[in-house]
């Protein structure tokens, strides 16, 4: 018999699905139409009996009723995943995201009874906790900055050092947003080293500004050299032309204490002169997905006045989570509240009484092993802190892992060494009896 006669009727498979599930027909007809597609397409595909047919298409509807977008565990040992969203948001921001989902005063005084600034409710904590004069809120870092240098810098010149000319990831290049913007990239120094005469050299009549640059995912050690940022602020204002500082993850606090190689605060770039930071909300900040523009008054007015403020301006969500963050910063209670800092600022003893917890909970063939988290998101690179971790070497890594992304609540950790990693650095306490279900569930 040919694949095509094998082929079962869109009709004959929907109407010999189960009764009771509530999938609209239209849904279970274009679903069946698909499925069907790749049987054909592909023959080594197709159940071999009609029964398996239906509960395959009975499968998909199923997940099709499912969101896409789920609560998931990160035991990867990376602190600010990308692909798992980067920072987990604290509970006093997922409840004021909650508060305010319905009607909310986001551009509406209150005592005036007028018409407001959806950007009034993040200034003053953004002055509280950095002395930047004011402040803007946009979708993300890479918003900041583009809209940053297309107000001051289209048509002029910017100095960036050839060290930091950077590529920060998902394609996001500095020269390509330069270029963006309507900016002329002048690039000095050398890959490791630029001097302030560098800089000055390079300033004409034409320069806008001198852009300094974190670098982010990458680390240039040995003989190197680069101005510091108070350097970089009198040389620029000596000129009459703005110092830009995008520092990436952007930290409110001071990381040293915990063991991790020193970072200017946002404070810092504002005290040492920087007119403009940029940085995101969701790296070191801990907050939700944002860019935030602070720094000199009058060029951060000139920045939202900018016809394409329209287009990146956050949602009331977005600030709702992002002021419930900063707040936690004014309180002084960041490491108690803000998931990233509780995972920065867990003492390593506290991590292993948690492994070792979870190592006696677990089925037999599961170890201890000391091991190193990384920030991740593009924040301290190379920076680890050290950690414990639940292993596993049988059953094989790629069939645990693939179990427990297929768990209920999934558990993503790593596969490294020949073994599967559960690193309780990144798993928040409160998930740990989750994280023994799932693993006596998809342990054999
Ligand atoms: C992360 C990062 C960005 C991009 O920030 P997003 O918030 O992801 O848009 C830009 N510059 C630097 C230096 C970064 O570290």
């Amino acid at each position: 018999m040919t694949t095509q006669r094998r082929l079962p009727s869109i009709e004959r498979l929907v109407a010999a699905l189960p009764t009771h599930h509530t999938v609209p027909h239209a849904v279970c007809v274009a679903q069946a139409r698909t499925l069907v597609a790749q049987w054909r397409h592909d023959p080594a595909l197709m159940p071999a009996s009609f029964a398996e047919m239906v509960a395959q298409l009975n499968h998909v509807l199923i997940q099709f009723t499912q969101p896409n977008l789920r609560r998931v565990i990160n035991a990867t040992g990376v602190l600010l995943q990308t692909n798992l969203g980067r920072a987990p948001l604290s509970q006093a921001a997922q409840r004021a995201i909650t508060a305010v989902a319905g009607a909310t005063n986001i551009e509406y005084d209150l005592m005036a009874g007028q018409r407001s600034d959806r950007q009034l409710h993040i200034q003053t904590l953004v002055r509280q906790l950095t002395a930047a004069e004011a402040s803007l809120v946009v979708n993300n870092n890479a918003a900041a900055i583009l809209l940053t240098l297309m107000t001051v810098a289209a048509g002029r010149e910017v100095i960036v050092s050839r060290g930091q000319a950077v590529e920060i990831g998902g394609g996001f290049r500095i020269p390509d947003i330069l270029r963006q913007s309507g900016a002329t990239l002048v690039e000095v120094g050398t890959t490791n080293r630029t001097y302030v005469h560098d800089y000055a050299e390079a300033i004409t009549p034409q320069t806008a500004l001198i852009l300094r640059v974190h670098h982010s995912n990458f680390r240039i050690q040995g003989f190197t050299h680069e101005p510091t940022l108070r350097e970089l602020a009198t040389l620029a204002h000596q000129h009459h032309i703005l110092l830009i500082d995008n520092v990436g993850s952007g930290s409110l606090i001071d990381v040293t204490p915990f063991g991790l190689a020193y970072e200017p605060r946002i404070q810092d770039s504002i005290a040492a002169g920087a007119d403009v930071v940029c940085f995101s909300g969701d790296k070191l900040i801990g907050g939700p997905q944002a860019g935030l523009i602070v720094g000199r008054q009058v060029v951060v007015r000139q920045i939202a006045r900018h016809p394409l403020m329209r287009a990146l301006r956050p949602d009331k969500l977005t600030i709702a989570a992002l002021d419930a963050t900063l707040r936690s910063y004014v309180n002084e209670t960041a490491c108690h509240d803000i998931p990233i800092w509780q995972m920065i600022s867990t003492p390593l003893s506290q991590l292993a009484d948690r492994a070792t917890a979870l190592s006696d909970a677990f089925p037999a063939g599961w170890q201890l092993r000391s091991t190193h988290s990384t920030i991740g998101g593009g924040a301290l690179p190379g920076e680890t802190l050290p950690s414990w971790a639940v292993v596993c070497t049988h059953p094989p890594p790629d069939q645990l892992a693939t179990a427990l992304r297929q768990y209920d609540i999934p558990v993503i950790g790593r596969i490294h060494d020949g073994a599967f990693w559960l690193d309780v650095r990144t798993i928040a306490p409160t998930d740990d009896q989750i994280v023994v279900a799932a693993v006596h569930a998809c342990t054999p």
